[in-house]
């Protein structure tokens, strides 16, 4: 521990690089020599264009993809993206398919009902309290596009092989696993973020949009002849680098600079892979060789970003988390929805972090 900060284990917002937060903290009072905060100056200034266009350069590097991609930042957070996705690319007749790993794919596939679209639940892992990500899925080849959760943040899954679907394009909500990994970019139509998790504040939410998906929501409006908001249409914000109106720029800023921790500390998205490999099975191992804890997920379908496990009893499960509190461990409890405890261990959590967690997780057990 550095500067009287704790081991964070939040699960969203969450721990940030300390590089990050000292670099922020360092160029706040006068950012780049302008005698202002980054919180001050003018969206349409120079100074922020190289922000955003720097941000967006990174993320086209370390995905590895061309001006096919859009990438916009949109206020909102993930959940509009849940309106948002069914009213851009889903017209009267048109279905999309959506698997169902837990609470956030729930929410999405209700938000497009309640907008009175065709939505296929093609999968679910609901009948096992999603401890799962389903296989072998047969998706309907008509539908415009395949929702999924890629991390499910608060049931501990993640997708660690992405679906065949056969051409039709795959939506993904990646808030609580986006940038941790490399990821093969043609089976996306669209990958999208809410930023407090793994990349920034809250108040922004990344969208990487390929080209046709951004054609086939325009050319629904035409035939429709329909128009929406022009808060809740793509097309606002690709035709605009993201500023029709004024976008979160302390969000984008910070996001800038996790991304080039990321590109130029860690040294891209496949090393951030294993450095985040290397955590997630530290810690599994401990948990599954100890008779005390259990994790939750199905092995093949566990997270490395969301560790989920319980102890023994509710009863040590409240100490365990009030005792790690007082020891500068942070972030423990599980969601409210489903209990138990969930450690977070996103990018910027570090191999001393994940010692420190299973040093306390060994003697709180040994004390009982
Ligand atoms: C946190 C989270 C959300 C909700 O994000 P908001 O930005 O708060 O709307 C959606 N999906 C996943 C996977 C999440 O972890």
């Amino acid at each position: 521990m550095t500067e009287n900060r704790i081991f964070n284990f939040n699960a969203g917002p969450s721990a940030l690089p300390l590089t990050v937060l000292k670099e922020i903290q360092a160029s706040f009072l006068n950012f780049k020599g302008s005698g202002m905060s980054i919180t001050e100056i003018s969206h349409r200034s120079g100074l922020f264009d190289e922000v955003i266009n720097d941000t967006v350069a990174r993320t086209r590097r370390l995905f590895n993809i061309d001006e096919k991609y859009h990438v916009l930042f949109i206020q909102g957070g993930a959940s509009l993206q849940f309106a948002m996705i069914p009213m851009n690319f889903l017209g009267k007749d048109a279905a999309a398919d959506y698997v169902n790993t837990g609470t956030w794919s729930t929410k999405a596939i209700k938000e497009a009902k309640l907008l009175e679209k065709k939505v296929n639940v093609a999968a679910s892992s609901e009948d096992k309290n999603f401890c799962y990500i389903p296989q072998n899925i047969e998706f309907n080849k008509d539908a415009k596009y395949v929702h999924i959760t890629s991390n499910n943040t608060i049931k501990g899954t993640q997708w660690h092989k992405f679906p065949d679907t056969n051409g039709v394009p795959i939506v993904s909500d990646m808030s609580s696993d986006i940038f941790s990994r490399p990821l093969e970019m043609d089976k996306f139509g669209m990958i999208y973020a809410g930023a407090q998790k793994n990349m920034g504040p809250a108040g922004v939410c990344m969208v990487i949009l390929r080209d046709d998906m951004l054609k086939l929501s325009e050319e629904l409006l035409q035939s429709e002849n329909k128009t929406l908001p022009n808060m809740l249409r793509y097309n606002t914000y690709s035709s605009q680098n993201s500023m029709y109106n004024t976008p979160n720029c302390f969000g984008i800023y910070t996001i800038q600079l996790v991304i080039k921790w990321i590109e130029e500390d860690m040294g891209g998205l496949a090393k951030m892979e294993s450095h985040n490999q290397e955590k997630g099975k530290m810690l599994y191992d401990f948990i599954d060789n100890s008779n005390f804890y259990r994790a939750t997920a199905d092995r093949d379908s566990r997270s490395l970003m969301n560790v989920t496990f319980r102890l023994p009893s509710e009863e040590l499960e409240k100490e365990f988390i009030s005792q790690a509190t007082k020891s500068g461990l942070g972030g423990l409890k599980g969601h409210r929805s489903v209990g138990g405890c969930r450690a977070s261990i996103y990018n910027a959590t570090t191999m001393e972090g994940i010692a420190a967690l299973i040093n306390f997780m060994k003697s709180f057990a040994t004390g009982k």
